[in-house]
């Protein structure tokens, strides 16, 4: 897109924000029946895109893109006029004759900058959240997912109100000219290095933002529990989307006594899961682009592989492969693997498998399986992290009432939910005063009995 072109849509955002249209509860209401329209009439091609851009099959398309989409739209619609009532604040005796709230307010133009590994969920479930706090907004989904990408634009343009909502597409060029620009709020979905030019960007303007990032989610499989149920529940967690998924488990550390059983399990569940040949799989996604697939290739050849480990570079096709022997302080324990390989590791006793997840920066996601109560609460205060989930993996993210997001190095803020409606929302405190009665004391000069009286009734009545 030509800057030109780029200023003058800006511009046409920033008028229909100031025509005050945005903030009506019918408009925003109209705009998410219409987003939900678009998944549901266009869910066909929502399904073939993804498949065109990483040959994710149709089921997963629905089960975390649409579906999750949908439910988010559904949850937006029922309870969004609880969540724009202002709040009536009490007033203290002192300031009475008063009446004072405080309503959520939109920021204005918001910037919605996607990552391209669920190419719609994470740019739309943003634009669900800023649609109902009342926003315009820009939505900048990633180059890496052009069928997606081109899809978000062109469905968008049909279904929404062009004149608050437009799709810029494009890189890292269109990314950067866009952060040039002042908005009233910024939410970036991607890696910590960008993370880091984003949130750099945001300080030129003062603008505030939401940093949704990654990081190594590990996941402790204890001593006590069903180890079958946690190898399937992991298998599938880890090599749904390719194993590129924020939230997928990066590493597991099981209790030594349960690690052969727990290897068995999980080689047994590739196999029920995707067959012999997972190539063959159309359940079973390729990796995004070349230099993700050269990245992965590096850390698979330097790691010893229990299975899988196969890889075709013409495919970018890597097997679900799991990695045996790895060191707390090997090269693939340092950094997000985000791809489909999953290294064990073995502990004696839980502190040290805290010690190991206390070594890396906090994670998006610490998952537990253990049916030991006692065990289930120390993890959960010994440990930081975005959010948990226990005895299974993922599903915390799906829950609309559960804020979704992370902590430290893996980003902050928070959406899903009401948790969305807040982050694009600014709390706008109003004081209305009665201009009767105004007594003396408040105004200078203060002498020795005013100021007496004054810390009397500031002390009792404020
Ligand atoms: P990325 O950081 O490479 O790109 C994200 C977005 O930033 C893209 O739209 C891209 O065009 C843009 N961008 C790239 N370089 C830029 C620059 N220099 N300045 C401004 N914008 C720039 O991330 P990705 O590869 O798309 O996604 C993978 C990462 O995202 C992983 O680390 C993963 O853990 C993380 N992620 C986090 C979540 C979450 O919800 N916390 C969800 C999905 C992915």
């Amino acid at each position: 897109m030509q800057k030109d072109q780029f200023f003058l849509e800006l511009a046409i955002l920033r008028e229909t924000f100031e025509s005050g249209i945005t903030r009506d509860f019918g408009w925003r209401i109209s705009q998410l029946n219409a987003l939900q329209k678009f998944l549901l009439e266009c869910q066909k091609e929502i399904a073939a895109a993804v498949h065109d851009d990483f040959r994710k099959s149709t089921a997963e398309t629905f089960l975390t893109e649409t579906a999750y989409l949908r439910s988010e739209i559904r949850f937006a619609l029922k309870h969004l006029s609880s969540w724009m009532k202002p709040r009536r604040v009490s007033v203290p005796l002192i300031y009475q004759p008063s009446k004072a709230s405080c309503s959520p307010e939109p920021y204005g133009v918001v910037l919605i900058i996607g990552a391209w590994n669920y190419p719609f969920n994470l740019s739309l479930a943003p634009l669900i959240s800023a649609i109902a706090a009342g926003n315009c907004a820009v939505i900048k989904p990633s180059e890496h997912a052009p069928h997606s990408s081109a899809l978000i634009a062109e469905g968008l343009s049909h279904y929404l109100d062009q004149s608050a909502i437009r799709v810029i597409e494009g890189g890292m060029d269109v990314s950067q000219t866009l952060l040039a620009e002042r908005f009233g709020y910024i939410f970036f979905t991607g890696s910590r290095t960008v993370g880091r030019e984003v949130m750099h960007a945001a300080a030129r303007h003062l603008t505030p933002l939401t940093l949704e990032l990654g990081g190594k989610c590990p996941c402790i499989v204890e001593e006590s529990g069903d180890v079958r149920v946690a190898a399937r529940r992991i298998v599938w967690a880890k090599f749904l989307n390719g194993g590129q998924t924020c939230l997928a488990p990066d590493y597991v550390l099981v209790h030594e006594k349960r690690e052969a059983e727990l290897l068995t399990h999980m080689q047994e569940a590739i196999t029920d899961f995707y067959g012999d040949d997972p190539r063959l799989s159309p359940d079973y996604p390729r990796i995004v682009n070349m230099e993700q697939y050269r990245r992965l290739e590096e850390l698979l050849y330097g790691s010893s592989v229990l299975c899988g480990g196969k890889s075709d570079q013409g495919e970018r096709y890597i097997a679900p492969t799991i990695l045996r022997g790895v060191m707390p302080g090997s090269t693939i324990m340092h950094s997000e693997i985000f791809g489909p390989l999953l290294p064990v590791i073995s502990y004696t006793e839980i502190s040290e498998a805290l010690d190991i997840i206390r070594s890396v920066d906090e994670p998006l996601a610490l998952y537990l399986f253990s049916s030991d109560l006692d065990v289930q609460d120390r993890v959960v205060r010994d440990s930081r992290s975005g959010g948990v989930c226990i005895n299974d993996l993922l599903f915390h993210a799906a829950i609309a009432g559960l804020p979704f997001g992370g902590v430290g190095k893996s980003g902050f803020g928070a959406y899903h939910g009401k948790a969305g409606f807040d982050a694009f929302s600014f709390q706008r405190s109003v004081l209305r005063r009665s201009l009767y009665p105004d007594p003396g004391l408040r105004y200078p000069p203060y002498g020795w009995w005013k100021f007496m009286l004054l810390k009397r009734l500031v002390t009792f009545f404020q």
